[in-house]
């Protein structure tokens, strides 16, 4: 059977705490400010060095430093984890709950090491108290973690490390549990040192790949979407429609594409300033982001210039969508901002061919239409036909009126 030796095992933890606190620091000083947490987190590694080396030199240096300043050490490192971690899940930082296991930790270290030594009742007192920092470490995750793999990594070496300290914790209660120096070291203990060891470098990791997938999906975000507005941006719009001309190729279903343009914006900007133009914006993607579906798409293509893609909707269902977008915006004015309207220009995809510039041209030349003809108003792009729905439609749109006054 293979003998761990556990100092080699203690170098080798030491030597993978500083890496990960360097690529923790690293991440800390290059990650985005509101990734948060990774500063606490490449502290407590630090701190878990410190630990390690401590323990290292027991027998070497005094009992104050190897066992009590050891503890205190890791009691601090595994709180700066736990503070992390609820930085990092947007969790109120358990400050006092920390301070306040790091404050009888250590007293109970220091007593039964230098006035009672007792191995026995230091471990039935610390053993419980990381377990309990581990265990509101494993709520937080559980609580607010994403499903994803990467959660279920950092949540799962949680656990494990917690169900390590209750294993050592229930040793405690065998009178004969003691730890007298390296030469007494025996396999089980070597065996779960560096079990645990591994754990404590295995979690950092954990945290670190949260923070990485955080990271990736905040890029993603940045990259895909409008600051101002939160819409979608032209690029990943586009990616949007060829995702969708895939589906219309499956299932023959047709889509509908509005283009938006808010009417007199320069109007509204010179009359109440850039920033409540900035507002009436804003107001305007919410609106339509809240009418359309969950599976419909909202791009902003410029300036006040919007696109909605909505698939497998026929123009008739598309024109219900924009009655309402229109009602809702004329109710909109209050103090905040001025009441504004939209014109309109509505193009159907029925072929899975018709690419993005070509639909967009027709809904363009649509739009163009609904603003000569006075604003505030919808037009189909051709070569549709325009259909009632029964009901007067939206934005001060009448099909036979808009046929009669179109010529068609
Ligand atoms: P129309 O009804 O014909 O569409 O007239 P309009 O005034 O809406 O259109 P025009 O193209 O003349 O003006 C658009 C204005 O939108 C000009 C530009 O300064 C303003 N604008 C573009 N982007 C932004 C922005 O991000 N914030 C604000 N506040 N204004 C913007
Ligand atoms: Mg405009
Ligand atoms: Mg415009």
């Amino acid at each position: 059977m293979f003998i761990l030796d556990l100092r080699t095992v203690l170098l080798l933890s030491s030597v993978m705490s500083v890496l990960m606190s360097i690529v923790l620091f690293s991440a800390y000083r290059s990650f985005p400010s509101t990734i948060k947490g990774l500063g606490w987190w490449a502290a407590s590694c630090l701190l878990m060095l410190t630990t390690t080396v401590l323990f290292a030199l027991r027998g070497i240096v005094p009992e104050s430093l190897s066992i009590v300043a050891c503890n205190l050490a890791m009691f601090v490192a595994v709180g700066f984890r736990l503070i992390g971690t609820q930085k990092f899940y947007g969790h109120e930082p358990a400050l006092r709950r920390v301070s306040l296991i790091v404050v009888v930790g250590t007293t109970g270290a220091i007593w039964w090491t230098l006035q009672v030594p007792n191995f026995q009742m230091r471990l039935l007192l610390i053993a419980p108290l990381i377990a309990l920092l581990y265990g509101e470490q494993l709520y937080v995750i559980a609580k607010t973690a994403e499903r994803h793999f990467v959660s279920y990594f950092f949540g799962g070496i949680t656990l494990i490390q917690i169900v390590l300290v209750l294993m050592r914790f229930a040793t405690g209660f065998n009178d004969n549990v003691n730890f007298s120096g390296f030469h007494a070291v025996d396999q089980t203990l070597s065996v779960y040192l560096t079990i645990y060891s591994l754990m404590t470098i295995t979690m950092a990791v954990g945290f670190i790949m949260v923070a990485t997938r955080r990271l990736h999906v905040e890029l993603a975000r940045v990259s895909n979407v409008d600051p101002l507005t939160e819409a979608l941006n032209r690029r990943a719009f586009s990616d949007m429609y060829d995702n969708e001309m895939r589906r219309i190729k499956r299932h023959e279903r047709p889509m509908s594409l509005i283009i938006m343009d808010l009417d007199h914006f320069k109007r509204i900007n010179d009359k109440h300033g850039h920033s409540v133009g900035d507002r009436v914006l804003i107001h305007f993607s919410s609106t339509v982001t809240r009418l359309l579906r969950e599976t419909d798409h909202f791009a902003r293509f410029g300036g006040e210039e919007f696109v909605a893609l909505l698939p497998e909707t026929t123009a008739v269902e598309a024109q219900a969508v924009a009655r309402r977008i229109c009602e809702c915006l004329r109710q909109a004015g209050n103090a905040e901002i001025p009441a504004y309207t939209v014109s309109m220009g509505l193009a159907e995809v029925t072929s899975g061919e018709e690419n993005l510039d070509s639909v967009a041209s027709r809904a363009d030349a649509a739009l163009y239409k609904a603003k000569s003809e006075g604003r505030d108003r919808l037009e189909l792009a051709t070569p549709l036909k325009l259909v009632n729905s029964g009901s007067e439609l939206a934005c001060g749109y009448d099909p036979i009126l808009a046929l009669s006054k179109t010529g068609r």
